[in-house]
């Protein structure tokens, strides 16, 4: 999922600047025949990367998108088509900022006080590579902000559609994303599962398996007893056994390998068994 960022910051809800302790995420689609994020989200002159952003969204030259005053709504994503006409997700407000996207409902509670909200941008709702697209990065992103937020996305009440969210009475009597969604063979309990199975943890690659131990042991030169010790060794080794430095195995045998025959060599000649 392409994740931008352009946020709303001449909307009114922006600037009423009240936060919220995330509880879930309520998915939403437009209501509109418009797939372009460009009809919702641009920037103004003080967004950063204003020129970059305009680039990739496109102009909206109707002037009806929603950085600007006296809207009554304001999610904090959208996810629709680019200039180029990919499907990219674009963050439009803090995640933690009080959105205004689901208005009251009939229990006189709203999930504007609980939900982080997105809008997908709806086509003609007929096109199914569309919809796929725009269903994945809606699954990648509510994936994302639920691993942000430590939200179980299977749990009750947490990720829910607007029409769910007006069954439970916090929100208004919208039908997003119900109308949409079933036509392309998904309900919200697919989503639901698609976003679990997107937060899983990828298996674990195979261990390495670890050199069998005894199979070193095996490679490994091996002298049995102070015979066994090539002469060159064979002093300095003889030196640490005569001064009880080196006992063995007790019934004679010493079991060393060259390695610590080289070891002794060394401290021999640096004096040490002396
Ligand atoms: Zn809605």
């Amino acid at each position: 999922m392409r994740l931008l960022q352009c946020i709303l910051t001449q909307n009114d809800c922006y600037k009423a600047g009240r936060t919220i302790k995330p509880k879930g995420v309520m998915v939403h689609s437009t209501g509109a025949n418009n797939p372009n994020l460009k009809r919702y989200v641009q920037p103004v002159s003080t967004t950063p990367a204003r020129a970059d952003l305009l680039a990739q969204l496109g102009t909206n030259a109707n002037g009806n998108h929603w950085n600007r005053g006296n809207l009554d709504v304001c999610v904090h994503g959208f996810i629709g088509k680019l200039a180029d006409g990919s499907v990219a997700a674009v963050q439009t407000l803090p995640w933690n900022q009080r959105g205004w996207h689901a208005g009251n409902g009939t229990s006189g509670r709203s999930a504007n006080n609980t939900h982080i909200s997105f809008e997908i941008c709806e086509d003609g709702l007929t096109d199914p590579a569309y919809f796929k697209q725009a269903y994945q990065a809606a699954v990648e992103l509510t994936a994302m902000l639920c691993k942000e937020y430590g939200l179980d996305p299977l749990a009750d009440g947490v990720v829910i559609c607007h029409q769910e969210g007006y069954r439970r009475g916090v929100a208004s009597n919208h039908g997003d994303v119900l109308h949409w969604f079933p036509r392309h063979g998904k309900s919200m309990d697919d989503f639901r599962s698609d976003v679990a199975a997107a937060l899983a943890p990828e298996p674990a690659p195979a261990p390495v398996p670890k050199p069998d131990k005894n199979e070193e042991d095996n490679d490994m030169t091996c002298y049995k007893t102070l015979a066994d010790v090539p002469e060159y060794y064979r002093a300095a080794v003889r030196k640490a056994v005569d001064r009880g430095a080196l006992l063995g195995t007790g019934s004679g045998e010493l079991n060393l390998s060259e390695d610590f025959c080289r070891t002794m060599t060394v401290l021999d000649r640096l004096g040490k068994l002396d």
